[in-house]
């Protein structure tokens, strides 16, 4: 059988991408266990891994067990990634504030920078990728690095984000809907940036660094101002056919039921997110409603006073575990998932993990007779998100570096791409 030369580049490019991806999950490893991880011939893995080490991507090192043991023979050449071959930025936007921050190439934190967003009316998606321009620069410039030093950047955001095209439906972020949000970040960048949603972005960082590594099927839930879903299938991100499925937070769990910041009814986060119970708390907590108190001190305030045995206070929290119990089962009826991982800043609250939600959700699930999902909490802090997004810039990074083409972010070829899939449908 004669092999097309598109089908033998097709299948160097993901052999090469399945070595990157193995040196960067086994950390230092050497070529015949990465031929064992892998699955891909040893003379195949010494051409690919000789071709990441002469582009800079990858480097060798010996292997200092062999060094301190002063073995006979040659020592050992271990391969890993080269920390300074690509400086890479992550952002995650939140609805007040940005956090960026800048890694290595082999995933290093280098720096965290957090910079206010402005909260008005006149905040439009143009402003908010103004801001975080600038806040990329002055993180850079605490670095005393160059814009132009920032190989690539990837961006995560909450709510209805088209990753495939750049284009946000919908988010608390700012007013404007169906916005081509990459394309107004492209412009502000010298280099490629990807857009992707948030929950995404931190099922990335678990798979990259987190509790995720070398499991290919997982779930994360993210609980922040919102609840948010990652799903993980065969190690890749599932985003859905048109790239914003897994909207677990705008799931339904009541018809006609209380108002959503997505603008409907009923949605699980407008029982369980956190301004859903602020709502609550002002009224449960009868303070006067002419105070001017923030969200997450009238959170705080409705939280100490359950811990404090306030029946009220305790009960809205039961509640909102009750609704959010029923969510993961209906995820682990979906998805049948070997793990289920809790993840994000608001796992401080663990009313939302305690083990009486848990035992509610086995309940709900399918009878099956089989071990439930491993389930696993991870409070990782403001950082993971950002660092999430980072792990999103270094992915596309490496898919540019496969291809071998020139530096095209996703999303900017989108809706050209689009526009030719629908002239050949015709
Ligand atoms: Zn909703």
């Amino acid at each position: 059988m004669v092999t097309q030369p598109t089908q033998v580049q097709g299948l160097r490019t993901r052999n090469r991408r399945a070595i990157l991806a193995a040196i960067r999950n086994l950390g230092q490893t050497a070529r015949v266990d990465i031929a064992r991880d892998t699955g891909i011939s040893a003379a195949t893995v010494t051409s690919i891994t000789a071709d990441l080490v002469e582009e800079g991507l990858v480097e060798e090192t010996m292997d200092p067990a062999a060094a301190r043991g002063g073995g006979r023979g040659r020592p050992r050449v271990l391969l890993r990634i080269r920390p300074d071959a690509f400086l890479i930025g992550g952002a995650k936007i939140s609805t007040d504030h940005i956090t960026i921050m800048l890694t290595d190439y082999a995933g290093a934190e280098v720096l965290h920078h957090v910079c206010p967003l402005p909260i008005g009316p006149g905040l439009t998606a143009e402003k908010v990728a103004g801001h975080l321009e600038t806040a990329t620069a002055s993180a850079l410039e605490r670095l005393g690095r160059k814009p132009e030093e920032l190989a690539s950047i990837g961006v995560g955001l909450p709510g209805f984000v088209d990753a495939s095209t750049g284009i946000v439906h919908w988010s608390a972020c700012f007013p404007d809907r169906g916005i081509n949000f990459h394309k107004l970040l492209a412009r502000g960048f010298g280099c490629p940036v990807y857009l992707d949603n948030d929950a995404n972005v931190v099922a990335l960082a678990e798979k990259w660094f987190g509790f995720g590594r070398g499991v290919d099927d997982f779930l994360v839930v993210t609980i922040e101002h919102g609840v948010g879903l990652g799903v993980v299938i065969g190690g890749q991100i599932f985003r859905g056919a048109r790239g914003i499925g897994t909207e677990f937070g705008h799931t339904k769990v009541e018809f006609d039921g209380a108002l959503c910041r997505c603008g409907q009814r009923g949605c699980l986060e407008a029982y369980v997110a956190d301004y859903a119970l602020a709502r609550e708390a002002a009224f449960a907590l009868d303070r006067d409603l002419a105070l001017p108190v923030t969200p997450q001190e009238e959170l705080d305030a409705l939280f100490a006073a359950a811990k404090a045995g306030d029946e009220v206070a305790d009960s809205i929290f039961r509640r909102a575990g009750r609704i959010f119990a029923m969510g993961l089962a209906n995820l682990a009826n979906i998805f049948d998932p070997g793990l289920i991982i809790f993840s994000g800043e608001q796992m401080r609250f663990d009313y939302l993990y305690s083990p009486e939600v848990l035992d509610q959700m086995r309940r709900l699930s399918v009878a099956s007779g089989r071990t439930p999902p491993k389930m696993r909490v991870h409070k990782w802090g403001d950082r993971i998100w950002a660092r999430g997004a980072a792990a999103l810039a270094m992915e596309g990074l490496n898919e540019q570096a496969h291809d071998g083409g020139p530096a095209v972010a996703a999303g900017a070829a989108g809706p050209e791409r689009a526009a030719v899939e629908d002239q050949a449908s015709l």
